[in-house]
């Protein structure tokens, strides 16, 4: 039995497809007269047949029809029903296969504990496990061989049964189809109960009694780092992370029971360990990031507010500076607006180009719409209310003033300064952005 983990690719491959076609290998039966597993070892049909006919029966739940020997000279010998098949699924052949090669294997490597088959776990027969696991201790590990289909409800159910009778479920899903899908590249496919397995803290597993190996779906978690607020491009192996997950294949002698997990290991122990570790760094590192966050939102919020209380007055100014104007080139509401932008006016205000007027001559207009309707305000407007506002300064403005007030409210969204609102009106309705309202 070749089943230490390979860190080669073709390795892998090899033994993944190996781990997938698993034969159908029938070579427990149960003794009829002391009701316990029988082993058929290799080579031994012949000698065995008399025996097997007169003792042993088909393990398969209720069947316990007789069984015979058959030699052959590529593959193992094994055990087989006088019908032939016996009728049985595949499935079900791999699971009482399994079962009882978990059953041995607990038996030959923990002689004081207990391990039965399919044994009511209370009076009431409230679940029955496919092998229990009673310690010298009295603590009970119930192990699963799951062949068949399983919803997660119903798993949820069984799972939280065995919590409730202070036993560990350990669950070791068929190697067929049935449970274990891989892509082309290796990757298992899991389906919703293998997540709730995962997410109940329990590593995925997939048995094959053919090889007695234990195949476990082992994924890659990233740590979280908090000062970059991202998580890393390094990966840890993990168990609870499925998507891409890969299947690591194990001796079940590799393997033991323990009362934390159900199933431990040197190996196994490592990966529950590494998970651990990395959950609790990335808790806390998510929730120190958090916390960063959210102090330069406030911090950045405080120094909106500063910057908020230093500008209102100034826009204010400027407003009540509108009325008296009379000649707008040496106004002092121009000075002030000037003053008030510096280097940030950005396009948000046209200067008059024309050869006779003074440089920096603003639009006048343009200052009004700005200062009314947008510098420290949030409330949406059209052009109409645009040019109400021009009107209301008593502005003079050539015939096509109202197209030249819709384009310059569109040069503004461009620029940043608004931004256009959903509406269905005919023309648009515009609210100032923070860059409009504030700088
Ligand atoms: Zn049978």
């Amino acid at each position: 039995m070749s089943a230490s983990t390979s860190s080669f690719a073709d390795d892998h491959k090899s033994s993944l497809s190996a781990f997938q076609s698993g034969e159908e290998r029938f070579v427990w039966g149960l003794d009829k007269h002391t009701g316990d597993l029988w082993y058929l070892e290799d080579d031994t049909a012949t000698e065995s047949r008399a025996f097997v006919s007169e003792r042993i029966v088909c393990p398969v739940p209720g069947c316990a029809a007789k069984l015979t020997t058959a030699h052959r000279t590529k593959k193992r010998d094994g055990l087989q029903h006088f019908a032939r098949g016996g009728g049985h699924s595949r499935e079900s052949i791999f699971h009482s296969q399994g079962c009882a090669l978990i059953q041995d294997w607990l038996r030959r490597n923990y002689p004081r504990s207990k391990a039965q088959r399919e044994e009511y776990t209370n009076e009431k027969g409230e679940r029955r496990a496919d092998v229990l696991l009673t310690g010298p201790d009295g603590d009970r590990i119930a192990f699963e061989v799951q062949y068949s289909s399983l919803t997660p409800e119903a798993w949820q159910r069984r799972h939280d049964s065995y919590q409730r009778q202070g036993i560990i479920d350990v669950w070791l899903f068929g190697h067929t189809s049935n449970q274990l899908k891989l892509t082309a590249d290796g990757t298992v496919q899991a389906n919703p109960t293998h997540e709730a397995v995962v997410q109940s803290g329990q590593a995925l597993m997939f048995l094959s009694p053919d090889l007695s190996v234990v195949g476990v779906a082992v994924g890659v978690g990233h740590p979280f780092d908090a000062d970059a607020d991202r998580y890393l491009d390094q990966r840890v192996p993990v168990f609870n992370e499925l998507v891409s997950a890969r299947l690591e294949i194990h001796s079940l002698t590799d393997l033991r029971p323990n009362t934390r997990h159900g199933l431990g290991g040197e190996w196994l122990h490592g990966l529950y360990a590494r998970t651990a570790a990395l959950g609790t760094h990335n808790t806390t590192a998510l929730a120190q990031a958090a916390r960063t966050r959210e102090r330069r939102r406030q911090e950045r919020e405080a120094k909106q507010r500063t910057w908020e209380a230093r500008r209102s007055p100034q826009q204010q100014r400027i407003r009540a500076l509108f009325g008296g104007v009379e000649r707008w080139s040496r106004s002092e509401a121009l000075a002030e607006i000037r003053a008030y932008f510096g280097d940030y006016l950005k396009g948000r205000i046209d200067y008059i180009v024309n050869p006779t007027s003074p440089p920096e001559l603003l639009v006048q207009w343009q200052c009004v719409i700005y200062f009314e309707l947008i510098a420290g305000q949030s409330s949406p407007f059209g052009a109409r209310d645009a040019f109400r506002a021009i009107e209301r300064c008593g502005i003079g403005m050539s015939t096509d003033a109202f197209k030249q007030v819709v384009r310059y409210l569109y040069q503004l969204e461009d620029g940043g300064f608004l931004r256009q609102l959903p509406g269905y009106g005919r023309y648009s309705t515009f609210a100032p952005t923070q860059s409009g309202a504030w700088w």
